[in-house]
């Protein structure tokens, strides 16, 4: 399907606008961000040495000596950095020198917590209130979220629900006191408060698994009841975020079951994600919509593409499932966009969010809005902390509502965060890549997407009714794909 020409032609405006707005956004090589710049280039240079540097990213937490850093970096980094230029190969060679291994470890160290600090705000809620408030200042919203993906044990999954409680806690009792707290824009529901939190929910039950999917949507709906109580008193907003597709036929259905019962039901707008890359996800949009309308209160859903494609690629190929995600970049692209005209023309059940650092699909959700006649109290658009900010800038200037997802936490459980955030700066299909590092055409960066036509004919058989509520998950090749 091709776009109304005008609709179009207003989007490829905005979206000349919006990189007229960007500037040169290169760190100086005074900037403490101009090593990562430069890092990141070689990444996307060279592959051997991304992936390379994306181990050592990995495994730097568990190094506990300078001599264990130092040979990791002679290892890891010495035969690839020799492909950029030799002399970058000999500058890492020097830390084989016992002398200057501890400084080189330091060093590594050091640039690691740097990066990280890019991406993560701090610690803890506590540390991170100044950035918070900073943000508010600059008249961001944000939704914070606490580091930890994975948990092995009932130990760990209790104390990464309590780390949210008091999180809710911190941030319920602090943030409304600040007069940075009182609402960006007037009567916007995603300002009914300026406290938000979004929970990634598998990290809440150590045994959460499709094969255990019924005990999994019980437990899990428990725990997140707790915090939703914590996140009503307090008059909050919260959102549950998407993971991989086996995880998400549980999300969802935990989140239905929560803000379905008696006690939830009336609570406005609890956000849900909802991922474009993901051949169900038109059903899914259709499920929550049928899901808002029933309670008889909006909920928030925010668009994304979706942060696991190469995850589930391996785990579909080694399980021999069917691929359950377009596989062309431009289709999901174009799903994008066609979901946000969904979630824009029911916008009296939902508060349509828009994640994505691509101008084209913000220029397009933006444009669609107000050719249906609505304003910029129906939506809100939202962007990663430190992943595209002169972008969320433009945006702002032009009086959209940008919610930050604030991620917060310690390195160690940090480091998947982190490593998907670098690989996004690096891939070759990301947009950003493109926009900050390759400088292409503007005008193919803006051009409409298209489902593509290997994905067209996998799209016959993608379901188009509400996604099952047995225990399948979405990359299983039973009921969601055939
Ligand atoms: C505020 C915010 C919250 C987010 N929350 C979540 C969340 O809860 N769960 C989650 O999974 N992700 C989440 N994401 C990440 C998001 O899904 C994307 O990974 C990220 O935003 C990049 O998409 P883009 O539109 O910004 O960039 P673009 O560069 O335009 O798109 C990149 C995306 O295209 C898709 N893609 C890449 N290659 C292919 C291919 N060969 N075939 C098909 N599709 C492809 C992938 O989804 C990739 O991430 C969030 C992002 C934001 C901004």
């Amino acid at each position: 399907m091709t776009l109304d020409p005008l609709l179009n032609t207003k989007i490829l405006d905005m979206g000349r606008r919006i990189f007229a707005d960007l500037g040169n956004t290169e760190p100086s090589l005074l900037d403490p961000r101009y090593l990562n710049s430069l890092l990141m280039r070689w990444s996307m240079r060279q592959r051997d040495f991304k992936v390379n540097l994306f181990r050592l990213v990995d495994v730097l937490p568990t190094l506990k000596s300078n001599t264990a850093i130092a040979e990791h970096v002679r290892e890891y980094l010495i035969p690839p950095a020799n492909k950029i230029h030799p002399s970058l190969g000999w500058l890492i060679s020097l830390c084989e020198n016992p002398l200057l291994a501890h400084v080189a470890a330091g060093m590594v160290r050091q640039g690691v917590r740097q990066m990280a600090s890019m991406f993560i705000a701090g610690e803890s809620p506590t540390s991170a209130l100044p950035v918070l408030q900073r943000l508010r200042r600059e008249r961001y919203s944000f939704t914070v979220d606490l580091l930890g993906e994975f948990c092995v044990c009932e130990k760990e999954a209790k104390e990464y629900q309590n780390r949210y409680l008091d999180a809710i806690e911190t941030l319920g009792t602090t943030i409304p006191t600040w007069k940075e707290g009182k609402p960006i824009i007037e009567g916007h529901p995603g300002e009914e408060s300026p406290v938000c939190v979004s929970v990634k929910l598998s990290a809440l039950y150590s045994q959460t698994s499709v094969l255990n999917f019924d005990r999994s949507v019980a437990v899990l709906s428990e725990r997140l009841t707790e915090i939703a109580r914590r996140v009503r008193h307090h008059g909050a907003l919260l959102y549950v975020d998407a993971e991989d597709s086996g995880n998400n036929s549980i999300i969802y259905e935990a989140f239905k079951r929560v803000f379905g019962s008696q006690e939830f039901r009336d609570l406005p707008y609890p956000g849900i994600v909802i991922q474009a890359y993901s051949k169900s996800s038109e059903a899914r949009v259709d499920e929550m919509l049928a899901f808002a309308r029933e309670r008889g209160t909006p909920i928030a859903i925010r668009l994304v593409k979706g942060a696991y494609w190469d995850y589930e690629r391996v785990v579909s190929g080694q399980n021999d499932w069917e691929f359950p995600l377009w596989t062309r970049k431009e289709s999901s692209d174009a799903h994008y966009e066609h979901l946000s005209r969904k979630l824009l023309d029911n916008h009296e059940v939902c508060l349509p969010a828009f994640g994505s650092h691509n101008i084209r699909s913000l220029s397009h959700a933006c444009c669609y809005a107000e050719s249906i006649g609505l304003s910029q109290k129906d939506f809100e658009l939202q962007v990663l902390y430190g992943m595209a900010e002169p972008i969320a800038n433009a945006f702002m200037k032009r009086d959209y509502l940008v919610r930050m997802y604030v991620p917060l936490g310690e390195l160690l459980p940090g480091m998947g965060y982190l490593v998907r955030r670098l690989l996004e700066n690096t891939s070759n299909e990301s947009f950003l890549r493109h926009t900050f590092f390759d400088e292409d055409e503007v005008s193919i960066l803006l051009k409409e997407p298209h489902l593509q036509p290997e994905d067209c004919a996998l799209s016959s058989s993608a379901p188009t009714h509400p996604a099952p509520s047995v225990p399948t998950p979405d990359n299983e090749p039973s009921t969601l794909s055939q």
